[in-house]
């Protein structure tokens, strides 16, 4: 696993970009996309694209989100260090070593057992502790819940209950939601527990599955 000069120097490159064109504007977010290696996370054949803003694949009919997609959903969600976060789509692992780099307990669920081996393998390897399963994140993680957090990246087509019954009051969820193209939306759960729901940009995700339909 090389990580050198010539990577660093595209991770520095990237995190300009993102700052200049993108308003990303977020310290830890900004130090988190500067310091985790993107290209090990995409096949060695992708690596002059790894520091690109496309999304690519990743195996299984799957694909690695774009740079800027992760930037701006970690950004949204206003991730800070310590905080107990549940991330639905794992894939290849990348948005997972985003959310540990700034210093938050991550949960992370995948349906796909080869991305899910490929991503536990890679992110013990960079020394990264998170905490991965493998099965249906349609139903959240009981029995870790509640979470600060919870990070959907993949494209739901509608609104998941269950994942708002797992969020600590004061929580937040970040999830794309639509068929084809999804409004990133954001919600808030307030003291009462009562549900505050913001709409962003429009983005473009796989989608979240549900594997006993
Ligand atoms: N965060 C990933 C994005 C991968 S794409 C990254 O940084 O690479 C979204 C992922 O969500 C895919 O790997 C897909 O298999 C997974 N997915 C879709 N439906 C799911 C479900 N119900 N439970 C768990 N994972 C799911």
């Amino acid at each position: 696993m090389i990580d050198d000069f010539r990577h660093k120097g595209l991770r520095r490159n990237m995190v300009k970009y993102l700052k200049s064109a993108k308003n990303i504007s977020n310290n830890l977010v900004l130090n988190a996309f500067l310091n985790v290696p993107r290209h090990l996370f995409l096949d060695s054949s992708f690596l002059e694209f790894a520091y690109q803003d496309k999304a690519f694949p990743i195996g299984s009919n799957q694909t690695i989100s774009s740079l800027y997609t992760v930037a701006f959903q970690t950004q949204l969600i206003d991730i800070q260090p310590g905080e107990k976060v549940l991330e639905i789509g794992t894939g290849s692992g990348y948005q997972t070593a985003i959310l540990a780099e700034i210093g938050a307990k991550v949960y992370s669920i995948e349906r796909h057992k080869e991305l899910h081996k490929k991503a536990k393998n890679l992110l013990k390897k960079l020394n990264y502790h998170t905490n991965l399963f493998y099965g249906d994140g349609y139903l959240g993680l009981s029995q870790e819940a509640p979470f600060d957090k919870i990070l959907v990246t993949c494209g739901a087509a509608d609104l998941p209950i269950s994942l708002l019954d797992q969020l600590k009051i004061g929580g937040q969820m970040v999830i794309p939601i639509g068929f084809k193209k999804q409004v990133m939306t954001h919600f808030f759960k307030d003291k009462e527990g009562n549900i505050k729901k913001n709409e962003y940009e429009n983005f473009q995700f796989v989608p979240l599955l549900r594997d006993k339909q």
